[in-house]
C-alpha cells in the first residue's frame, strides 16, 4: 500500500510499504476513505519540531473497518468509522472524566496518510456511523477526527455559551472551527482575528460576527475597545506561539476563560502577568473522543458543514504538494484521497 513519511524538514514522500495488520487483540485495521494534513504536521515540516528519521505521517482519518482483533467488540468489518487522533481505552478514570487524549494508556495514532491504518484500542477510539455516509459528508466527518473536535474542545474550555463574547486567536482550520463551535454553543458575539480575506469570509460563514485584523497589543486594544474596555468572556487560542498565547490572555477579561489548543512551541508565560490577568486557563491536546458522537450527529443531520475548511483535495500520491500548499498558506487544509 501507499503511505506518507517525513524524512526531514520539507521532505515528505509517499512510498510503497506492507499493509498494516492487527498486532494487539484490541487493534482494528481500517481502509482509509480520507485523511488530511494537520497544521501540527507543519511544525516538523518547517524544522521547528523534530520527528524520527522516517516518520509515518497522519493522525486524522475516516474509513471502513477491514479486520479487528479478538478483543474488539464495538466495531466490526464493514463499519464506517471516525476515530480520534489519540487512541484511548475510554474506560480508565481519565477517559471517563472526559480527557481521552490523556488516557492512562498514552498512545497516539500515526500513519493515517495511507491506504490502510492500524488503530490501537479500537473500541475506545473509533465511533461507527449508523450506515455508510453520503460521499458529500466525508470531508465534514473527517474534520471530526481532529480539527473540529479540537476547535470544539477549545470553545468548551473557553466556556462559550449564550450571552458570551468569544474571541478566536488563529485563522487556521482549528481557529475557524473554533468559530463554528462557539456559534453552535450559543455565543452572542464571535470575534475572529484574521488578516486573510479568504479566511475572514469562512469565519463569517461559520458564525463570526466581527473581524479584527490587528495583532499583538493592537489586536488586544481593539478587542478591549469592542468589549467596553474589559476584554472578552472567552478566548480561543489556536496557534501555539508566544504572541498568540499572550494575545489570548490579554484579550480575556478578569475571571474569563482561555481555551488553548495550539500546540505550544517555546511559549513561556510570565508569572506576574499571569497572576494579574485573573483568567482561567484550560487546554491541551483535545479529547476529541468525548465529542465524537455529538459531532457525528450534527454532521449527519447537516446542522453544520465543517468540511468547508478543505480548500484543496488531492490524491494521496500528491501528499508532498499538499504539505507545500499548506506551508505556503495557499491552502487552509488539504484532504488526501487514498
Ligand atoms: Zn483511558
Amino acid at each position: 500500500m501507499k503511505a506518507t513519511f517525513m524524512y526531514g524538514p520539507g521532505d515528505v514522500r509517499v512510498e510503497d510499504v506492507p499493509k498494516p495488520t492487527v498486532i494487539e487483540p484490541t487493534d482494528a485495521v481500517i481502509k482509509v476513505t480520507a485523511a488530511c494534513v494537520c497544521g501540527s504536521d507543519l511544525w516538523p515540516y518547517r524544522g521547528i519540531a523534530k520527528l524520527g528519521p522516517r516518520a509515518p505521517m497522519g493522525h486524522e482519518y475516516v474509513g471502513v473497518v477491514e479486520t479487528v482483533g479478538s478483543d474488539v467488540r464495538l466495531v466490526g468489518p464493514g463499519d464506517f468509522v471516525v476515530g480520534s487522533f489519540f487512541a484511548s481505552d475510554n474506560t480508565c478514570e481519565i477517559c471517563r472524566s472526559g480527557y481521552q487524549s490523556r488516557c492512562v494508556i498514552n498512545q497516539g495514532v500515526r500513519g493515517a496518510q495511507a491506504e490502510y491504518l492500524r488503530v490501537p484500542l479500537a473500541d475506545g477510539t473509533l465511533v461507527a456511523t449508523p450506515s455508510v455516509p453520503d460521499a458529500a459528508l466525508i470531508p465534514s466527518l473527517l474534520t471530526a477526527s481532529d480539527v473540529l473536535g479540537t476547535g470544539w474542545f477549545a470553545a468548551v474550555a473557553a466556556e462559550a455559551a449564550p450571552g458570551k463574547t468569544v474571541v478566536v486567536v488563529g485563522d487556521g482550520a482549528v481557529g475557524l472551527l473554533g468559530v463554528l463551535a462557539a456559534k453552535q454553543l450559543g455565543a452572542e458575539r464571535v470575534i475572529a482575528m484574521s488578516r486573510n480575506p479568504v479566511r475572514q469570509a469562512l469565519a463569517e460563514e461559520f458564525g463570526a460576527t466581527d473581524i479584527v485584523t490587528e495583532r499583538g497589543d493592537e489586536g488586544v486594544a481593539r478587542v478591549k475597545a469592542m468589549t467596553g474596555g474589559i476584554g472578552a468572556h472567552c478566548v480561543i487560542e489556536a496557534v501555539g506561539t508566544q504572541q498568540a498565547m499572550e494575545q489570548a490572555i490579554h484579550a480575556c477579561r478578569p475571571g474569563g476563560h482561555v481555551g488553548f489548543v495550539g500546540v505550544a512551541h517555546e511559549v513561556q508565560l510570565r508569572g506576574l502577568d499571569l497572576f494579574y490577568s485573573g483568567v482561567h486557563l484550560h487546554g491541551g491536546p483535545a479529547p476529541v473522543r468525548r465529542f465524537l458522537p455529538e459531532l457525528i450527529r450534527l454532521i449527519l443531520d447537516r446542522a453544520i458543514n465543517p468540511g468547508l475548511v478543505f480548500d484543496l483535495t488531492v490524491p494521496l500520491e500528491q501528499a508532498p504538494a499538499a504539505y507545500q500548499a499548506m506551508d505556503e498558506r495557499r491552502a487552509i487544509k488539504a484532504l488526501l484521497q487514498p
